[in-house]
């Protein structure tokens, strides 16, 4: 475990240093929880973004993008129920003033017991909590937190307050809605601009169920417990898709979407060992089944995205706040030979944290080699082994010396390459010295052009993972790029 932190911190670090992640307002010693992306993260994200939507709405004919905006009608937290409910129970400790998710400090105790070996306390602690925490039975939390002695990690203490609950959304005032409703929150999750358009997409996209509405975007959650980098933020991304179904189906769709979206990450190039299933206990208030899937970060087996069975009830409380009828009419016959007529559909969501995926693919990718060369010496680097679809740069394009020509047929390359990918140009530093760099950003391929590419237009194509290097014609390098990118 040690040493996997340890490489959990060598990857913040390098994320810092090669323009991939970044502390919000660094300038001014940054925010808590909040990160910037730099040329390469930005790329990244937007690659595993980009892929998400295609294989939502390019790969599923009865799947539509959209794109909500982040301030909605106040109103609307309170039909979804996030103005009374969205909460964590929270409990302080006298002694540090820190305050913890309840949940996470009894599930931090269960590791520790775990790693010495005590698994059966953990189990049974970890289940005693799943039952508290279905029942909201605060007072029993406390109990148990006492009861086992668990202490705060900074003051050592179990001096600890009651367990109180702390809503997660963010306010802020806007200027002309009417006095009483001016405060406005952040939205918290994506899903309700789409639950509020159900009727908007549906009547003019003329869909019909089964269908899906996807979207990607910002989420804002005054998240208490805020660490292990952009894991948990207080400004991030989600990519959600709601997909609405005849009632009495989401079972069906909860089983096809589960199966679904573990194989979309596995072609995302995350091996299915790192991945597994786990079922929600605690049903929160709209569903009928839930699960995450959860991926092994560096720092253990956590959340990527949740799958939810959420009944009608989104819809329905739209309908009833709004006053305005939200149905769909179905005029596909039932067993009877009747038409299913008019009902509020059920809904499937799937929801991925888009820098959850960031991390997972850059733990993934981050490795730091090391190995004896031919002639004995000690040979090292650090490559992200970023897959070549989602990697932010495709190609690097480095003629050996920025002179005799080499630039021009480099620069020649790279006019008619960088209208299908990203592409890099350099021509500073000794070639190995490049190459490193390259790897370092997880750029997949190089291509370094030579006085010989001069004399018979071949130059030196590179592959990261095997730092193979094989000699090809130069009008062939982008079909080669383009072959292993698709
Ligand atoms: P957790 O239990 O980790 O707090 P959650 O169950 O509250 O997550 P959901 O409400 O199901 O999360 O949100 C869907 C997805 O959004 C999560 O699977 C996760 O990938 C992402 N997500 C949620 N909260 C955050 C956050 N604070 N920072 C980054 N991603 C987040």
């Amino acid at each position: 475990m040690a040493n996997e932190s340890n490489i959990f911190q060598e990857l913040i670090s390098h994320c810092k240093e090669y323009g991939y992640i970044f502390q919000s307002s660094e300038l001014y010693d940054g925010l808590s929880a909040v990160y910037d992306y730099g040329q390469n993260g930005a790329q990244l994200k937007k690659n595993i973004r980009d892929q998400w939507w295609k294989s939502m709405t390019q790969l599923h004919d009865n799947i539509v993008g959209i794109d909500a905006a982040i301030f909605m009608h106040p109103t609307t937290w309170k039909a979804s129920g996030h103005v009374d409910n969205f909460s964590d129970p929270m409990i302080d400790n006298k002694d540090s003033n820190k305050r913890y998710r309840v949940d996470h400090l009894i599930e931090g105790f269960a590791e520790e017991q775990k790693a010495i070996g005590n698994e059966q306390l953990a189990n049974d602690v970890l289940s005693a909590m799943d039952n508290l925490l279905a029942k909201n039975d605060f007072a029993g939390l406390k109990q148990l937190i006492e009861d086992n002695k668990i202490k705060c990690a900074i003051s050592k203490t179990a001096n600890w307050t009651e367990v109180r609950e702390f809503n997660l959304m963010f306010s802020t005032q806007i200027g002309s809605v009417a006095e009483e409703s001016d405060t406005i929150y952040l939205r918290p999750e994506t899903a309700q601009g789409i639950f509020v358009n159900f009727l908007n997409v549906q009547k003019t996209g003329r869909m019909k169920i089964p269908f899906g509405i996807a979207q990607t975007g910002k989420a804002f959650r005054n998240e208490i417990v805020a660490r292990q980098f952009i894991f948990r933020m207080r400004e991030f991304e989600q990519m959600e898709m709601q997909f609405f179904v005849r009632p009495g189906t989401q079972m069906e769709w909860y089983n096809f979407w589960k199966e679904e979206r573990k194989k979309w990450h596995e072609s995302m190039g995350i091996p299915a060992e790192k991945l597994r299933f786990h079922d929600h206990v605690k049903l929160a208030h709209y569903a009928d089944a839930a699960l995450d899937i959860e991926f092994e970060f560096p720092f253990g087996w956590k959340e990527l995205e949740g799958i939810h069975s959420r009944t009608d009830f989104d819809l329905k409380q739209h309908q009833e706040y709004s006053k305005k009828k939200i149905q769909y009419f179905d005029n596909d016959l039932n067993p009877e030979g009747k038409p299913f007529g008019n009902y509020i559909p059920y809904v499937v969501e799937t929801s991925v944290g888009l820098d959850r995926l960031v991390l997972t693919i850059l733990s993934l990718a981050y490795a730091n080699e090391k190995w004896t060369k031919e002639d004995g010496t000690e040979d090292s680097r650090v490559v992200l082994r970023i897959p070549a679809k989602i990697a932010p740069t495709k190609l690097a394009i480095l003629p050996l010396v920025k002179k005799d020509g080499l630039p021009e047929i480099a620069r020649e390359l790279m006019e008619d390459c960088k209208q299908s990918f990203q592409c890099f140009y350099e021509e500073k530093d000794a070639i190995g010295k490049r190459y490193r760099r390259m790897d370092a950003i997880g750029t997949p391929f190089c291509v370094t052009i030579d006085h010989q590419s001069k004399e018979d237009n071949m130059v030196t194509l590179r592959y990261r993972d095997t730092m193979v290097q094989e000699r090809i014609p130069i009008a062939e390098v982008k079909k080669r790029v383009l072959e292993k990118i698709s």
